[in-house]
C-alpha cells in the first residue's frame, strides 16, 4: 500500500460512538499517548475518555499489528469467556477521541523522547515482557523452557511463532503453582478435538496432536494451602483431562487452624481434597499436582531427562508468612519437558527508571518517579499479579493521579494553540517513520479475516501469526491471501 493511501485511510476512519465527555468541542483536548494495548492500556484509555472534566484525545501505540495484549496472546485459548472481554476493548476503541497505532516500535520507529515532546502525557501500559528464571543447573538444556514462551507460541504471538516444542516422552513437569502453570498443564492434556474448537495457533494444534505426553506434573515449592491458583481454574481441570487430577492425600491432609485461612484458600483445599479421593488411570492423560518440592537441578544427556527436587518443610514466621525450607531429602523425577511457570518479569524500557529487584517502573500512584509527564499502569506499575479486572482499578488510579497533577499544575500541557490539529500532525509524522502503520481500520480487516476463517471451521477465529501476513491484510497489500 502506498504511503499516500495509508495516510488517507489513517485520517479518515469512521467513528461509531458518541463522545462521552461533556466538554465544549472548541477546547483543545489533553493529548495522551497510551503505550501498550493490553487490558491496562484499554482500561487507562477508558478512564481517560469517560471522565467529563477535560476533553482528552487518546492515541494507543502497539508494537504488534494487533491489539489486546495478553487477552489475545496470554489468556489460554480454551478460556473464551475470559477472552470475551475484548468486546469491551472494541467499544473503547470506537470512541471518537481514540486512535490505534499498531506496528509502531518505540525505540526503533519513534523514540520515547519524541512522544514526550508531542503528547501532554505518556502512559506506559507495557506489561511484563519477560519471565523469571529458576537459576539452577540444567535450566538451559533443550526441553527446559519458559511457560511465557510456550503460552506465546500456542497463542500465535508473532515473536514466538518460530519456536519449536518437542512434545515427546510420557511426562512433562511444570514448575510453579499459579494459574499460568494450570493453563499450560490443561493445554498439554486437552483432547485434540477440544483444542481444535478454539483459536489456538494452527502450528500449536498440529504439534499438540502428535504429543505423546500422558502426565503433566505441576509442582509447587510451598504447600497446597500456599498455591497461587484461583479456585475456578483449579476446579475446571478434570474437564480437560482423560482421567482427572492426581493429588497425594497426604499433601492435602487437614491441618490445625485451617478455619482461620482466607476463604479462597479453604475453597482450593476443598477442591484438592476432592481430587485426592478420586483415582486416576495410568496411561491416560492426567494432571498430577505435587507440593513442597523445589527443583534443584535439571539433568540429561543433551536434553532434559530428569528433574531433581529438594523436599521442603514449611516454616511460618511471626507475620504468618509460610516459607519452604529444604529438608535435605532429594527426589528424582524422569521427564522430557520442563516448563517453568514461576512468574513474569518486567524489563527496563527506553531509559525510564527501573526497579531491577521488583521488575517494575518506580512510580507514585502511577506517576513515574523523576519524570514530568510520564505514567504507568498495569503489571509494569505494580508487578505481574491479579486477574484482568485488577487492571481496571490500577489504571483508574493512574488516571486519577494524572488529572490531579493537571489540576495542581505539576503536569503542564504543551503550548500548542487551538488551530493545531494534533491527530493530523501525529499521523503524518508516524507514516514517515513507519509506512506500515496499522490503524483501527487495518485491525478491523485482520479481525474480520480471522473470524471469517474461523467460522468456516467452527472456531472463534483462525489467528494469523506472522507479522507479514497480518500487514498484508491490514494494509490490503497485493500478497494478501484471504483464508
Ligand atoms: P503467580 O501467580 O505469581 O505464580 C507463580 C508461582 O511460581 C507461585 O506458585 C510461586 O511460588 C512459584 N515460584 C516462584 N518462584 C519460584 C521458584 N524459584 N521455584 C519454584 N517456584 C517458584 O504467577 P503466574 O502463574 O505467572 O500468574 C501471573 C498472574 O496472572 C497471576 O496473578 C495469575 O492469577 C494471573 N493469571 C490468571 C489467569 C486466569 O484468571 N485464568 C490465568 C493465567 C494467569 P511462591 O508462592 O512460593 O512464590
Amino acid at each position: 500500500m502506498s504511503q499516500a493511501t495509508s495516510r488517507h485511510r489513517a485520517t479518515a476512519e469512521p467513528r461509531t460512538s458518541e463522545p462521552r465527555t461533556s466538554e465544549p468541542r472548541t477546547a483543545a483536548p489533553l493529548t495522551v499517548a497510551v503505550i501498550g494495548s493490553g487490558p491496562s492500556g484499554f482500561y487507562a484509555a477508558s478512564s481517560l475518555l469517560e471522565q467529563s472534566e477535560v476533553p482528552v484525545q487518546v492515541h494507543m501505540y502497539e508494537r504488534l499489528a494487533t491489539p489486546w495484549g495478553l487477552v489475545r496472546s496470554g489468556v489460554a485459548p480454551d478460556h473464551p469467556k475470559i477472552k470475551s472481554v475484548s468486546g469491551v476493548y472494541s467499544e473503547i476503541a470506537a470512541h471518537e477521541n481514540f486512535r490505534f497505532f499498531g506496528n509502531v516500535h518505540i525505540g526503533r520507529d519513534v523514540t520515547r523522547e519524541e512522544l514526550v515532546a508531542r503528547y501532554d502525557a505518556v502512559l506506559y501500559a507495557i506489561g511484563t515482557q519477560s519471565d523469571r528464571r529458576l537459576g539452577i543447573p540444567g535450566e538451559d538444556l533443550p526441553g527446559s523452557v519458559s511457560a511465557v514462551d510456550f503460552v506465546g507460541w500456542y497463542n500465535g504471538h508473532p515473536d514466538y511463532a518460530a519456536h519449536a516444542f518437542d512434545l515427546v516422552g510420557d511426562r512433562a513437569i511444570v514448575i510453579g503453582a499459579g494459574n499460568v502453570a494450570l493453563d499450560v498443564a490443561r493445554i498439554l492434556c486437552s483432547p485434540h478435538e477440544r483444542l481444535a474448537r478454539t483459536d489456538i495457533a494452527d502450528h500449536a494444534l498440529s504439534t499438540l496432536r502428535e504429543s505423546t505426553i500422558t502426565e503433566v506434573m505441576v509442582v509447587g515449592r510451598r504447600g497446597a494451602a500456599q498455591g497461587a491458583f484461583t479456585t475456578a481454574e483449579l476446579r475446571e481441570l478434570p474437564e480437560f483431562t482423560e482421567s482427572g487430577v492426581d493429588v497425594d492425600p497426604a499433601e492435602v491432609a487437614p491441618q490445625p487452624g485451617e478455619d482461620a485461612l482466607p476463604r479462597p484458600t479453604r475453597r482450593n483445599l476443598a477442591v484438592l481434597r476432592g481430587y485426592a479421593e478420586q483415582p486416576t488411570a495410568a496411561g491416560q492423560r492426567h494432571i498430577t499436582l505435587r507440593f513442597q518440592r523445589t527443583p534443584v537441578e535439571i539433568r540429561g544427556d543433551g536434553r532434559v531427562e530428569e528433574v531433581v527436587f529438594a523436599r521442603n518443610a514449611l516454616e511460618v514466621d511471626e507475620q504468618g508468612w509460610v516459607s519452604a525450607v529444604d529438608t535435605g531429602e532429594r527426589e528424582t523425577v524422569p521427564a522430557s519437558l520442563v516448563l517453568r511457570a514461576v512468574g513474569y518479569r518486567g524489563v527496563a524500557f527506553s531509559g525510564l527508571p527501573f526497579d531491577e529487584r521488583h521488575g517494575v517502573i518506580p512510580n507514585d500512584r502511577g506517576r513515574v518517579e523523576g519524570t514530568e509527564r510520564e505514567y504507568v499502569a498495569g503489571w509494569i506499575k505494580r508487578g505481574p499479579t491479579g486477574i484482568i479486572g485488577t487492571n481496571r482499578k490500577c489504571a483508574a488510579e493512574t488516571v486519577t493521579r494524572l488529572f490531579a497533577d493537571l489540576a495542581d499544575g505539576s503536569l503542564r500541557r504543551h503550548d500548542r494553540g487551538v488551530t493545531f490539529d494534533h491527530d493530523v500532525e501525529i499521523v503524518s509524522w508516524l507514516l514517515e517513520r513507519q509506512p506500515h502503520l496499522v490503524t483501527e481500520s487495518g485491525w478491523q480487516l485482520i479481525d474480520s479475516a480471522e473470524r471469517a476463517a474461523g467460522a468456516a471451521s467452527g472456531r472463534p477465529r483462525v489467528k494469523l501469526v506472522l507479522t507479514d501476513e497480518l500487514l498484508d491484510i491490514a494494509l490490503k497489500r497485493q500478497s494478501a491471501t484471504p483464508r
